[in-house]
């Protein structure tokens, strides 16, 4: 493996490797979002690219020189296509490094110009070079893909056209939390793989990865709700993942007043407890994370961060009332 970090459920690998014998040229990993897919991804990439793969399963060796260009995200037979605005939160080297020749996302100097959303047209063609140059090692180039349901229409043609006619030694990696938005023309390309995870996991892998977890334990357990400082404590934190968190801490809440054992926090009862006796009316605590459900839309851009994270934390703080 290259990457000992990422949280990688170990069947996942036996079905990829089984599912690789046979050299499909897409690939499409399925499951719940924020479960580590896209690490997956790169996992597989990084074993089909790497020179001396281990014997006992196939993985990456994670010291060759090809594991550690995977690593350091400059591997020339390597292309991770995803929005621009996900590459730029996630600060991925490979999308940055190239130039798409894009006026839409490369326009810095013109001010705030807004990142797209989607995977463009002109990300997909510009594999075409990529594709037909002969892989710097000689063997096989790997293209990851992701969200593979955010490509526009235009961008999706252009890769069903890719993948009618497969390029000898071009795998893509495409990588969706549902079928949803994905052309049944390109679905029917790929050889898919549903990630099995059990909901448990689901939960303890999503709380894992989000960021703002350990902040906000710390002051949802010690501290009764301040809608105006906790946003400003907020600050830059992922919009996502706070109301994630919220919304995963109320159902605990929720559960512990219904003598249900929690399903998130589980090491942390002691406060649930404390916080389902604060709670003074169950439809209130109800209908506020109704509340929250409903700023799910808004969470991922919101226009205001700083005025969002004041609402969430007051629609917490009114729940309890
Ligand atoms: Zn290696």
């Amino acid at each position: 493996m290259i990457n000992n970090e990422v949280s990688i459920v170990k069947s996942w690998w036996d079905l990829a490797s089984s599912a690789l014998e046979r050299r499909p040229s897409a690939l499409m990993l399925i499951g719940p979002s924020g479960i580590g897919k896209t690490g997956f991804g790169r996992e597989i990439a990084a074993a089909l690219l790497c020179e001396s793969p281990l014997i006992e399963d196939r993985s990456a060796c994670g010291v060759c020189r090809s594991c550690q260009w995977m690593l350091t995200g400059q591997h020339p037979d390597f292309r991770w296509v995803q929005p621009d605005a996900l590459a730029a939160e996630l600060g991925n080297p490979e999308e940055s490094a190239e130039d798409l020749g894009s006026a839409e996302s490369t326009e810095v100097g013109a001010g705030e110009k807004k990142k797209s959303q989607e995977i463009r047209i002109e990300q997909i063609r510009s594999l075409s070079g990529f594709a037909n140059v002969g892989a710097h090692r000689g063997g096989l180039r790997v293209v990851l893909v992701n969200p593979a349901n955010r490509m526009n229409y235009a961008a999706a043609n252009a890769l069903l056209k890719t993948l009618e006619e497969p390029t000898e030694n071009l795998m893509f990696i495409l990588v969706a939390d549902g079928l949803r938005g994905i052309p049944p023309t390109i679905l029917s390309r790929c050889r898919r793989l549903r990630l099995p995870i059990s909901d448990d996991e689901v939960a303890r892998i999503q709380l894992e990865n989000n960021e703002s977890a350990q902040w906000l334990l710390e002051v949802i357990t010690a501290e009764s709700v301040d809608p105006l400082r906790w946003a400003e404590r907020a600050g830059k934190s992922s919009p996502a993942d706070v109301l994630d968190f919220l919304q995963r801490w109320m159902n605990d809440v929720a559960r512990v007043r219904l003598g249900v054992a929690p399903r998130h926090f589980i090491d942390h009862h002691q406060a649930l407890q404390a916080h389902a006796q604060r709670l003074r009316s169950p439809q209130r605590f109800s209908s506020g994370m109704a509340d929250l459900q409903r700023q799910r839309a808004l969470a991922e851009h919101p226009l205001n961060p700083r005025l969002f994270f004041e609402t969430i934390f007051e629609r917490l703080q009114r729940a309890y009332e």
